[in-house]
């Protein structure tokens, strides 16, 4: 928290004294340079070490500086955990765009891999399916999400901001922004190596199977049929859909609606945890339970940190979508390293491996926190140290009674409470 303030106070000095609003931009990275070099006790090499008087890239030295310029309680080597979705290929269409982060971008993120999607209002996000299980979160805007159950029943509703579906592997599906303009939403699926160019599109199917065939199949003439697509739409504009309950009432016919509820809205749920530093919504299926991918959603407020933990049944893959922050990874060996991120990128953290994720900026750090598991499950560092005998706590730490006595008896999720 004191960074940021200090990193503040001195951008504020490289202003005073500076004419041209050039000269100010530049005095601006210089004393991020200078802020990140003097951010004790992390920087405790000399000047002359630490110095990098060779050609470098100030704009990301300074959104990384804890690489730039990392903890002295960094070591060695950590597989590398971050990638930015602003590095990715933004695929263009008509209707909207997707891009992917995936194992292939981020080789560590082996059971999860991500998309963001942005569709206008009408666009749309084919009919199709997935070998893989798609979780989606609402990041701006509105849509309306369509699937049949694996009994045919159909399933038609629509989503705002913040709020989630999932959609198992198989169920075929669609998404189509509603007015006024659309909206963008995180895929999350639960394949690593998961491709957005490799999913079962109903233009795609038709246009691979023989049109005698597809007209033996639905009972129609061939020359009906002569103006199907020739390849994939993937994504395509068409008009803005009428009511909802117009929708509903179609699509469910004689067989009735689903049971089965795919959508699940976010902020009707209080949340699990919450505190002066934040608060957390975890959703798996305990409360939603067509999910075999669980999930958290975290607000970190400046000054608060995600406490030190893990998960001890699977890797977590996360999404930062407001904010600053950074975090350690801790692993076998002696080895750690710290990342920084901000909005739009995606970490990972392999299983069982220790983990905190502070707000090093100015603003409510907002996170996803994604793991191939129905259930959600952590451990804390607090509540391993205080349900254990303090003696032997004590031993090993070299810590004081009332020290010990001071760390919290049960898991908070974000500090100070
Ligand atoms: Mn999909
Ligand atoms: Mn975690």
């Amino acid at each position: 928290m004191s960074n940021e303030s200090g990193k503040d106070a001195l951008t504020r000095r490289g202003f005073l004294g500076v004419g041209s609003a050039a000269l100010a931009a530049a005095s601006v990275l210089a004393s991020e340079k200078s802020a990140a070099q003097e951010q004790a006790p992390y920087q405790q090499k000399s000047n002359r070490s630490s110095s990098d008087p060779g050609p470098t890239n100030p704009a990301l030295d300074a959104a990384n500086p804890d690489s730039n310029s990392p903890p002295q309680t960094d070591a060695g080597g950590v597989q590398t955990f971050k990638y930015p979705f602003s590095l990715a290929h933004k695929r263009m269409q008509e209707g909207g765009w997707s891009r992917e982060v995936t194992q292939r971008e981020l080789a560590v993120s082996k059971t999860l891999a991500g998309v963001d999607m942005r569709l206008t209002a009408g666009g749309v996000r084919e009919l199709h399916w997935h070998t893989a299980a798609e979780w989606a979160y609402m990041l701006y805007g509105t849509a309306r999400i369509t699937c049949i159950d694996a009994d045919g029943k159909s399933f038609v509703t629509d989503v705002k901001e913040n709020e989630l579906w999932f959609f198992p592997p198989g169920i075929p599906h669609s998404i189509q922004g509603l007015a006024p303009d659309g909206c963008e939403f995180l895929l999350v699926f639960d394949d690593g190596n998961f491709s957005e160019y490799e999913t079962v599109l109903l233009t795609d199917w038709m246009a691979h199977t023989p049109t005698d065939v597809v007209a033996k199949n639905f009972g129609v003439s061939e020359k009906s049929l002569a103006s199907m697509p020739k390849k994939e739409k993937f994504i395509f504009q068409t008009a803005v859909p009428g009511p909802l309950a117009e929708d509903k009432r179609i699509a469910a016919g004689a067989l009735g609606p689903s049971p089965i509820d795919f959508a699940f809205r976010t902020m009707d749920m209080p949340p699990t945890k919450s505190n002066k530093s934040g608060d957390v919504r975890i959703i798996d299926a305990k409360n939603f339970n067509v999910t075999t991918t669980a999930a958290a959603i975290v607000t970190v407020k400046p000054g608060g940190v995600r406490e030190l933990h893990w998960h001890p049944n699977a890797d977590e893959w996360q999404y930062f979508f407001g904010g600053k922050g950074r975090m350690t990874v801790f692993t076998t060996g002696g080895r750690a390293r710290t990342m920084d991120f901000e909005t739009g990128d995606v970490g990972y953290i392999q299983k069982t491996l220790p983990h905190y994720v502070e707000n090093t900026g100015s603003t409510d750090l907002k996170f996803l926190e994604m793991f191939k598991s129905s259930y959600y499950q952590d451990l804390s560092l607090s509540e391993w140290l205080s349900h254990t005998p303090p003696e032997l706590v004590a031993a090993h730490l070299n810590l004081d009674q009332a020290t010990l006595d001071s760390i919290p008896r049960e898991e908070t999720v974000i500090m100070p409470e």
